[in-house]
């Protein structure tokens, strides 16, 4: 009788045990989702997302795509999407989606005074979380410093056959000529468009790695190409890359007139978002001082939060004026850039 006692308790004790440790796996599964629909597929994001779950028990599920795919399924899906999180580079895409109704605001103390106001909406609908600078980078040997200036320097025939873009159907290149419409009109944006085209030491071709590759193997002097790349081909553990280091350099045109170009990634709050709560702390620690020290030292962009740690490589650069501009202007001119690219012959 005894006996049978114990064994009952015992199994008690253990039948709890499984009990609790079950009640507790569900608890965390019930809290610890988030998904992010993703149109930035950078292996930086994955790590900082992994360093958020070790950190708070959250599971992050990424589901990428293009942002207009992603934009598109958002709206179709309405209230049974999964989407948390709307994750996207160009501040032009982030603006389309707030207006396509697909997000709503997004508020916390934390964050606000982790972002400084300027990177985010004004209401909240996204926020900004890297920042990148599109430059010049150019051959150390064959170009001297004091040679360049400005974007629209490059339109000189001193440049002719020398410079190396990518085509003109990236986002990147029709937000910068978006810019140029903005803060120069269209005419003058076009001339740029045509000069530049007219300059290319070969028709458009790879991303903006390859550009910087080519100017390695002397096929042209001056590339346009975002700041990020450039650091991780730097930093890169393949030497024929790593050349990038020694033999180029990093230019930031405009200085002395409208600064120069730069685009933002962001995030925002899916409208129908089924997990809130933990949608914020993510967007929390993906702006806080660890977080974005962690991403920017992977991705090489430039922070939002000015408490992050810049790896040494961007701290070099030193501080550069950027174009002052609202990114909503760079969605809004975006199909009278790509009209002009296709008017300016820039493949
Ligand atoms: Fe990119």
């Amino acid at each position: 009788m005894k006996k049978s006692v114990l064994v009952c308790l015992i199994m008690a004790v253990l039948c709890s045990g499984c009990d609790y440790a079950w009640f507790g796996r569900g608890l965390q599964e019930d809290a610890g989702g988030v998904t992010v629909y993703t149109a930035r597929h950078y292996e930086a994001d994955s790590a900082l997302f992994e360093a958020f779950t070790k950190q708070t028990g959250i599971r992050v599920h990424e589901i990428k795509g293009t942002a207009e795919e992603l934009i598109g399924k958002m709206a179709q899906d309405r209230e049974n999407a999964v989407a948390d999180l709307f994750f996207t580079v160009d501040g032009g895409v982030l603006s389309n989606a707030k207006q396509a109704d697909v997000l709503q605001p997004l508020r916390s103390e934390i964050i606000d005074r982790q972002v400084p106001q300027q990177w985010r909406d004004p209401d909240q609908y996204w926020i900004g979380v890297t920042r990148r600078a599109r430059v010049l980078v150019y051959s150390k040997d064959r170009v001297r410093r004091e040679e360049l200036s400005t974007y629209e320097e490059l339109t000189d025939t001193k440049w002719k056959g020398r410079l190396l873009v990518r085509s003109s159907q990236s986002l990147y290149n029709q937000s910068l000529l978006a810019s140029f419409i903005s803060l120069n009109g269209k005419d003058r944006a076009m001339q740029w468009a045509k000069g530049v085209a007219t300059n290319l030491s070969r028709a458009p071709e790879g991303g903006d790695r390859e550009q910087a590759l080519a100017i390695l193997d002397g096929v042209g002097d001056v590339a346009i190409m975002n700041t990020y790349y450039f650091g991780q081909l730097a930093n890169s553990t393949d030497p024929d890359e790593a050349r990038v280091a020694d033999q180029l350099a990093v230019f930031f045109p405009n200085q002395l007139t409208t600064g120069t170009h730069i685009n933002i990634s962001g995030i925002g709050l899916a409208r129908y978002a089924p997990h809130k709560a933990n949608a914020i702390k993510l967007v929390e620690y993906m702006t806080s001082r660890e977080g974005q020290t962690l991403l920017v030292n992977k991705s090489y962009e430039f922070p939002v939060n000015e408490e992050a740690t810049l790896p040494k490589l961007l701290e070099s650069w030193g501080t550069f004026k950027a174009q002052e501009l609202d990114f909503s202007e760079l969605g809004a001119h975006q199909q009278a850039a790509i009209e002009l690219f296709r008017l300016a012959d820039w493949p």
